[in-house]
């Protein structure tokens, strides 16, 4: 019996971001957020569906439209500064998340389980179009930075959080002993049979979390949120310049040697550009291997 039966990826919409966002050239955010004069061509906001045996799983639910419609969305002020320095957003009519899943035959209200990999806004967009009975899981330590003093200039606007009506459940990876998760040594089982692990990747954010999909009939995969933006950057140990240098840097490398154990293992992130191909080919690949 395969736990997973298909997965696939859908964008809301794009965004725009600096170069020195994708690969840090070693000044701090602020510095290059002010400084930039360049934006990325547009790139993915990447949901993944995950059809479990129990019900739809999403990792991240994109970006909410009202962020390009309504213009009291951003703060104001100085954050709402950084915020429109920060990143560009297209949205087109038909890019909800309700939308999106449509489009590969899915209906919102069967979602089971939605993971978000950490709370900045284009990972939170679609909580509201959630059916409440959704579970939405989120590390108990990301949780945590969303009350602190000056949180919104980490990217975590409350208003968008606290959604009424969502079912949080907040997630600490335990201690674990397998050795095919190479370096890491924490885990939370999602749906309680293995298919499904989050392991605790910070850098980007305190708390962002990773997805590793293991599943008879498909190949391993590991859905990384931003924890880099280009996953051939990631394989050389090059780390985006949003969050803690250090941290994306250990991370990355303990990502890298849990991918030296899984040959093949596709890496998604969420606005790597390259993404939606890499899970197809890996799809296929493990399809023809199968016969
Ligand atoms: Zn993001």
């Amino acid at each position: 019996m395969n736990l997973v039966k298909r997965v696939s990826a859908v964008s809301t919409g794009t965004v725009q971001i600096r170069p020195e966002h994708v690969e840090t050239n070693g000044t701090p955010l602020l510095w290059w957020v002010n400084t930039s004069r360049r934006w990325t061509a547009p790139r993915p906001i990447n949901v993944y569906v995950i059809e479990h045996d129990k019900g739809l799983v999403l990792f991240d639910t994109g970006q909410d439209r009202r962020s390009v419609t309504d213009p009291g969305y951003f703060p104001g002020g100085p954050a709402g500064h950084v915020y429109r320095r920060l990143a560009k957003f297209d949205i087109p009519s038909d890019a909800t998340l309700t939308g999106r899943l449509r489009d590969q035959g899915y209906d919102i209200a069967d979602v089971r389980v939605a993971i978000v990999s950490h709370l900045h806004q284009d990972h939170i967009g679609g909580l509201r179009e959630l059916p409440r009975s959704a579970q939405v899981l989120v590390s108990a330590a990301e949780l945590a930075e969303v009350d602190k003093r000056f949180a919104v200039f980490a990217g975590l606007l409350r208003e968008h959080i606290h959604v009424p009506g969502v079912n949080w459940t907040t997630v600490t990876p335990q201690p674990v002993e397998d050795p095919a998760l190479g370096p890491f040594t924490h885990a939370h089982d999602v749906m309680g049979d293995g298919s499904l692990l989050l392991l605790p990747t910070p850098g980007h954010t305190p708390g962002s979390i990773s997805l590793l999909l293991r599943s008879e009939g498909l190949p391993p995969m590991m859905f990384v949120g931003d924890l880099t933006y280009d996953v051939r950057l990631l394989a050389a140990d090059r780390v985006p310049g949003v969050g803690d240098t250090a941290r994306l840097h250990d991370t990355t490398r303990q990502v890298n040697q849990l991918a030296a154990l899984h040959p093949g293992m596709p890496v998604l992130a969420a606005h790597d550009p390259e993404a939606a191909s890499l899970l197809t080919t890996a799809l296929q690949r493990h399809g023809s291997e199968l016969g």
